[in-house]
């Protein structure tokens, strides 16, 4: 987390700790106040009006919330939800959950470079759809899906349009108006904010997006999301989306940078070994997926103690399955199991490149 963000929020865990529901006394307004100022300035940075950010426990949440709420508030006509296979397991894992409920789910394929092809989504969708969701970045291979483009098809057959973009809020800019997205999910831990916090962005004009609630209590978030708002949590999410913001086109050209950097130096040493995956263009700045052929890359991994490294992702916890991102994008499950993602970013510095890809090396070369 920034700093900077740690101090903004500091002050909402002692002096400033009233509950914004309690708008009876001045701690509790001034702690109302501080949650909807945070709601107006992130709600800003995405393009939305206030009332149409709800805040969440994070990104895994507001997916839930945008698919139950979705397809549950419109069971009555719609039993049909469209996905993707390369989607994280918080959009996958509750399309498969109203599976169970009796919904019908399509997840389309990919192309080998990781990218959806929206006539794909046309040809699927029907007025029997619930939801179209499909992902802005990918947490795996970094790569950006025509989500624009996705959008105006769902908008010219009415269906409504979710996009998990936790991996995108921060990184690049990201605007629900010309985007023309009804529902986005964001989380803050994945832009230098704190973690347990996110949003759902809810479009309530042209059109208004309506939801079934997952919990039920005191009414907050205007019934979509009961519970008492972690004030502190939500100040530094807002600060850090600031900071991302004042920050997006230098950083991206920094870690755009840096990853050729790290692949320069990676592909000299094992060249006719290693792959990139995902398309080369449309993809985040800071992400790198690799393959290395013939490497187990949990021995590697292990080897590379020293380096903060993952084989895939980190949320699907202690499975060992193959990505079923890299899978999708046709990689053998051999191939999917000598792959690594590399991540840099605010606080990467090309002295750490260096000597990341310089270990990377060291190891590879060991094991090969
Ligand atoms: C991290 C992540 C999530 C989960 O977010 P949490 O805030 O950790 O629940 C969901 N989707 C994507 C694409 C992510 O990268």
């Amino acid at each position: 987390m920034d700093p900077r963000v740690l101090e903004a929020m500091l002050p909402f865990f002692s002096e400033d700790f009233g509950n914004p529901a309690s708008l009876t006394h001045a701690p509790g307004r001034r702690a109302a106040a501080a949650v909807e100022d945070a709601r107006e300035r992130i709600a800003e940075r995405l393009g939305a009006q206030p009332r149409e950010i709800v805040f969440t426990s994070g990104a895994t949440e507001a997916d839930n919330l945008a698919l139950l709420g979705s397809a549950r508030l419109q069971s009555q006509r719609c039993d049909h939800l469209v996905t993707v296979a390369t989607e994280h397991p918080a959009v996958l894992d509750a399309c498969a959950a109203l599976e169970a409920e009796g919904f019908r789910v399509t997840r389309l394929p990919v192309a080998s470079d990781g990218l959806l092809d929206p006539e794909a989504v046309r040809e699927v969708i029907s007025e029997r759809t619930a939801i179209v969701s499909v992902m802005l970045a990918n947490n795996e291979i970094g790569v950006l899906q025509p989500v624009a483009e996705i959008a105006a098809v769902c908008r010219d057959r009415g269906v409504r349009f979710h996009t998990d973009a936790a991996q995108a809020v921060g990184r690049i800019p990201v605007n629900t108006d010309t985007l023309g997205i009804d529902l986005l999910s964001l989380s803050a831990h994945k832009f230098y904010g704190p973690k347990g916090v996110g949003a759902l962005f809810v479009r309530r004009r042209r059109p208004r997006v309506r939801l079934a609630p997952l919990q039920h209590g005191g009414g907050h978030e205007g019934g979509l999301r009961s519970g008492t708002l972690p004030v502190p949590l939500i100040v530094g999410m807002a600060r850090a989306l600031e900071l991302c913001a004042e920050e997006f086109e230098r950083e991206a050209k920094r870690l755009r940078e840096l990853r050729e950097r790290m692949w320069s130096r990676l592909s000299e040493a094992l060249s006719g070994r290693l792959s990139r995956n995902g398309h080369p263009e449309a993809r985040l700045p800071g992400n790198l997926s690799l393959t290395l052929a013939g490497i187990d890359t949990d021995r590697l991994l292990l080897a590379l103690h020293d380096v903060a490294l993952s084989s895939g992702s980190a949320c699907s916890t202690a499975n060992p399955a193959p990505s079923h991102v890299l899978l999708a994008l046709g990689l053998t499950p051999a191939q999917a199991k000598s792959s690594i993602r590399i991540g840099l970013g605010r606080s990467t510095t090309q002295e750490e490149v260096d000597r990341a890809a310089a270990r990377i090396v060291q190891e590879a070369l060991k094991l090969s």
